[in-house]
């Protein structure tokens, strides 16, 4: 039997984002995906958010999303724009890029890690014990791993095969989306609807036509037939248009759900496989990546045994609330984006309340990830959020922050007395780097903050310590975050 450190089972955005880190942090990893190729029907997200491209950045790639996408302002709330060209990011945007680019980008670039990907393969059961996971294949053959993490979509056969409860609600509506071709003009633009939005919109040429459609019922199953598009088409526009010549069709809805665990032993959930919502504000795939970044340096760390397997209950400590408030704000967004009149109301209302400063940048840092929290305890505001991408003066010249983070390693940035901080014990865990810094510290949302003389941080960007002239904490946060000193 073929065995791996660790399987990923599904090669969506989360599962060669994970199989990006894990394989930088130098764990034998492999990919199990359903699909013969990267290609994917249909259409699903539109783009990425700032702190998703913050996150790519760290790892050297952003360039190869933001050369090939379209950098705008992105961040909305029930439809209701919020801009960030004022937050203190290098990143003040988001990028349209649909899915498919995205996936296309994300695999070249494990690809080039050299992680094996199983294509055309299914995982179609497992079974864990004390020491790892056999995980059953479509082709009648097993592959054992130390870990199995589901990053196989909203309908997770690892999320139902380990009992892992994905409690939630249930859809309050469903929408067809749809490429065709329609025989007569129709009114081209969004058409607000009793429970939200219709658009029809050419493409480009001229031709075919993009439908997102809301059902006159909630609708299951995501292959929705030519019959079920006229239907909705006339229920909504009193015509179907003569549409034909369907390049793809499908189905997604406003299902709520979330995994009770992320982690049942030696299984992990990550992306869509934990936690399913509206796509309103296009959320899902962001998420996704960024639970994949939190996951992978902990999950390395334990494989290679410097970290006890309790670093693995960080994980859902950190990202469940992340996920719960993601399902909380679509929740919140469908609601707004009725189409009756008392809501239409209401949506005018919260849009002059977004329109002010303070509640722009609170939902604005949300929508855009820029704001999250781990709560690592009390202390400087710096602690639990994200590290800012600060222009360094180092012994080697000029560095950004995000460049030190690019081998996905931890980084004790020193910048107070050179030499100072003795890390000795962990040297092997973690790069010290001297610098200096004489701007601003500042935060999304919160502004400027006092200037640390020393962060600890970790690969996933975030802040672990924070030194304010001793090294009061240090060792107890490189125990936590690397695991225990090493005894020479
Ligand atoms: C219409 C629409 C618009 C959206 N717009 C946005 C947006 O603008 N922004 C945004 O961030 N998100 C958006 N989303 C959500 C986004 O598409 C998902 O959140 C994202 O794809 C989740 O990535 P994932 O890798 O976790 O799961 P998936 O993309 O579902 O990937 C799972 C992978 O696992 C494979 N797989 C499944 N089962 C198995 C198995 N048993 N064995 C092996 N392989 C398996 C599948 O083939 C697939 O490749 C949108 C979704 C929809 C439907």
């Amino acid at each position: 039997m073929t065995t791996h450190a660790v399987v990923i089972a599904g090669g969506g955005p989360t599962g060669l984002m994970l199989a990006g880190e894990l394989a930088l942090a130098g764990v034998d990893v492999a990919i199990v995906e359903r699909r013969p190729n990267q290609d994917l029907a249909g259409l699903r997200a539109g783009g990425l958010h700032a702190r998703t491209i913050e996150v790519l950045d760290q790892r050297g790639i952003a360039d190869r999303f933001l050369s090939q996408g379209k950098i705008m302002q992105v961040a909305g709330f029930a439809m209701i724009p919020l801009d960030i060209s004022d937050f203190p990011t290098r990143h003040n945007y988001g990028l349209a890029l649909t899915q498919s680019h995205i996936e296309r980008l994300l695999a070249a670039w494990v690809d080039e890690l050299a992680v094996p990907i199983h294509r055309g393969l299914e995982v179609t059961g497992l079974v864990q014990d004390d020491t790892g996971v056999d995980v059953a294949l479509s082709d009648g053959r097993s592959l054992r791993a130390e870990y199995l993490v589901g990053c196989d979509g909203g309908r997770s056969l690892v999320r139902k095969k380990s009992g892992i409860d994905f409690p939630g609600w249930d859809p309050s509506v469903s929408y067809l989306i749809a490429e065709v071709e329609m025989a007569e003009e129709a009114p081209w633009g969004v058409r607000s609807g009793e429970k939200g939005i219709n658009a029809l919109g050419k493409l480009e040429d001229g031709k075919r036509v993009r439908v997102v459609l809301i059902e006159p019922n909630v609708m299951p199953g995501d292959t929705p037939t030519l019959g079920e598009l006229r239907d909705a088409l006339v229920a909504v526009y009193g015509s179907d248009y003569g549409v034909h010549n369907v390049t793809f069709l499908s189905r997604f809805t406003d299902t709520t759900r979330q995994a009770a665990s992320y982690r049942e032993r030696r299984v992990l959930l990550a992306g869509d496989a934990a936690h399913v919502h509206s796509p309103t504000g296009g959320q899902g795939l962001n998420i996704g990546v960024q639970d994949a970044v939190n996951l992978g340096w902990k999950l390395a760390r334990v494989v290679h045994g410097t970290s006890p397997e309790s670093l693995l209950d960080t994980y859902q400590a950190e990202r469940h609330p992340i996920g719960a408030r993601v399902l909380k704000n679509t929740m919140a967004q469908t609601a707004l984006m009725h189409g009756d009149e008392r809501t239409k109301a209401l949506h005018e209302r919260v849009s002059e309340l977004l329109k002010m400063d303070e509640p722009r940048k609170r939902y604005a840092a949300m929508m855009s990830g820029l704001d999250i929290h781990y709560d690592l305890g009390a202390g400087h505001p710096l602690l639990g959020r994200r590290m800012p991408d600060l222009d360094l003066v180092t012994e080697s010249g000029p560095r950004r922050v995000f460049t030190l983070l690019h081998e996905a390693r931890s980084v004790l940035l020193n910048l107070g007395e050179p030499g100072a901080l003795d890390i000795a014990r962990w040297a092997d865990r973690v790069q010290r780097i001297d610098a200096r810094y004489t701007g601003v510290w500042e935060l999304p949302v919160l502004g400027p903050v006092a200037a640390p003389t020393a962060v600890l941080i970790r690969p996933d960007g975030y802040v672990a310590w924070v030194g304010d002239g001793t090294d009061m904490g240090l060792h107890e946060a490189l125990t936590t975050w690397l695991g225990p000193p090493r005894h020479d």
